[in-house]
C-alpha cells in the first residue's frame, strides 16, 4: 500500500492549494448553480490565469488550475466583483454546502439551502472538511456523496435530520431544518468531534437519535436532456474552458448546474452534443475514475488518465485508476482499482477502493493493459481477480 499525505484543509478562492501544475482555485457556486454569464467569466478567468483547465469536483464546486500567485490574486478580485466569492474569507471557508442539484425555486432543497445560507455566522468553528448536505426532493439523490450534517427525504415521506454514519435519522418538523442542523454541528463540537461526523462515535443526544431511514435513491443522472436542459459529462472531472464555453453558447442556455457526479446541466439547452463533453450515455468513461494523477499531483505515484481512457472499453464493471492510495476521484470500492504504488506500478484490487489490499501487483500500466484488453473482467465473475 502507498503512503500519502492528508491536508487537512480544503482550498477556496481566499486560500489556494499547491498542485503539481501551479495553484488551484475553488470556486464555490451557492446552490452548485451559475448564471450563463457567470459560468462563462469563469471559463474566461481559467484561460487568463490559470492553465484553462476547470475541474467539476464531487461537492458541486468548479476549481480553476495552473496559476500562479499573480493570477491567483487576478482571478480573486476579479471573482469578488462578480459576487462569486464571499468578501469575508471565514464566511467563504464555512460555505460547504451540497445540494440536490436538481433542485427549482421555492422547493424544499432551494428554501433550505437558501436559510442556510443566511445563517452561516451561527456555526461553531467546524473541521475543514466538515459540510452539509440539503437532499430534500422527492426522492434522496445524495445518499453516496459525504456530509457530515445532514437533511434528506426520509421514508415516510418527510424530511429527516440524519447525521454521516448513522443510517437513521430524526423527523424533522417543518421550518425546523435549518435550526437541526446548527444544532447538530454544534452539538459535533461540543462533543468532541474532530475530523468528519461518519468517525465521531459519541452517542448522539436524544433530540438527534432517530429511526427514520432516507427514502429510496433517486435514478442516477446520465449525460442527455433533462428537465431542466442538458447533461453533459466531464471525462474525469475536468474539462477545458473553451469547451464549457461551448457547451455555454448552445440555443436556450441560460445558466450551468454542477452535480457531484462529474455532470454539469446546461440550463435551457437543446441536446445537441458538445465536441469535449459526454453526451453519450453509454460512454465506457462513464464507469472510470482518475484522478489528475502525475505530474499534476505531487503526491501521484503514477500518471492515470492515458491509462483509464486506454482501459475503459475493455472494463465491463467500474474503473478506478489512483496516483496513490488516497482515492480523491472517488473514495467508495469499484469492481476494479488500480492504485499507484511507490515504485511506479500499480496494486489491483478488486471490489475495493484505492489501497485496499492487492490482489495482483506490482503490475506495469502495460501489464494492466494486457490483461484487460485479454480477459474483460466482468466476463468471468467468479474470477479471483481479472
Ligand atoms: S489520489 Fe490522486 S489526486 Fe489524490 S493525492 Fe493521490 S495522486 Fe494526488
Amino acid at each position: 500500500m502507498s503512503g500519502f499525505r492528508v491536508a487537512g484543509w480544503c482550498p477556496d478562492a481566499w486560500r489556494p492549494m499547491a498542485a503539481g501544475d501551479g495553484l488551484l482555485l475553488r470556486i464555490k457556486p451557492r446552490l452548485a448553480r451559475l448564471s450563463r454569464d457567470a459560468a462563462q467569466a469563469v471559463c474566461a478567468l481559467a484561460v487568463q490565469h490559470g492553465n484553462g483547465l476547470i475541474d467539476v469536483s464531487r461537492r458541486g464546486n468548479l476549481q480553476l488550475r495552473g496559476l500562479d500567485h499573480a493570477g491567483w490574486q487576478a482571478a480573486l478580485a476579479e471573482l469578488l466583483a462578480l459576487g462569486l466569492v464571499d468578501a469575508d474569507p471565514l464566511a467563504e471557508a464555512r460555505r460547504n454546502l451540497l445540494v440536490a442539484p436538481g433542485w427549482r425555486d421555492g422547493d424544499d432543497t432551494h428554501r433550505i439551502a437558501m436559510a442556510l445560507l443566511a445563517r452561516l455566522n451561527e456555526l461553531p468553528v467546524l473541521p475543514a472538511k466538515a459540510g452539509f448536505v440539503i437532499d430534500a426532493g422527492s426522492h434522496p439523490q445524495l445518499l453516496a456523496e459525504p456530509g457530515d450534517f445532514r437533511v434528506e427525504r426520509g421514508r415516510h415521506g418527510g424530511l429527516i435530520l440524519r447525521a454521516a454514519g448513522r443510517a437513521h435519522g430524526v423527523a424533522l418538523a417543518p421550518g425546523a431544518e435549518v435550526d437541526g442542523l446548527i444544532a447538530l454541528a454544534r452539538w459535533f463540537v461540543q462533543s468532541g468531534g474532530q475530523g468528519r461526523m461518519a468517525r465521531h462515535h459519541a452517542p448522539l443526544p436524544a433530540w438527534a437519535a432517530g429511526q427514520d431511514l432516507p427514502a429510496a435513491l433517486a435514478p442516477a443522472w446520465r449525460p442527455g436532456p433533462c428537465a431542466l436542459g442538458m447533461v453533459h459529462g466531464a471525462p474525469f472531472g475536468r474539462v477545458a474552458a473553451p469547451v464549457l464555453d461551448a457547451a455555454l453558447v448552445e440555443p436556450g442556455a441560460q445558466a450551468l448546474r454542477i452535480t457531484p457526479w462529474r455532470l454539469l446541466v446546461v440550463e435551457g439547452a437543446g441536446g445537441d452534443a458538445v465536441p469535449g463533453l459526454i453526451d453519450d450515455p453509454a460512454d465506457p468513461l462513464l464507469r472510470v475514475e482518475a484522478c489528475p494523477g502525475a505530474p499534476a499531483c505531487p503526491q501521484a505515484h503514477v500518471p492515470t488518465r492515458d491509462l483509464a481512457i486506454a482501459l475503459a472499453p475493455h472494463v465491463r464493471g467500474t474503473l478506478h485508476v489512483s496516483g496513490c492510495a488516497k482515492g480523491c476521484a472517488c473514495t467508495s470500492a469499484t469492481t476494479h482499482t488500480l492504485t499507484g504504488r511507490a515504485d511506479g506500478q500499480f496494486d489491483l484490487a478488486r471490489d475495493a477502493a484505492p489501497g485496499a489490499p492487492p490482489c495482483q501487483a506490482p503490475l506495469t500500466a502495460q501489464q494492466a493493459l494486457d490483461q484487460f484488453a485479454s480477459c474483460p473482467s466482468a466476463e468471468l465473475p467468479d474470477a479471483p481477480c481479472l
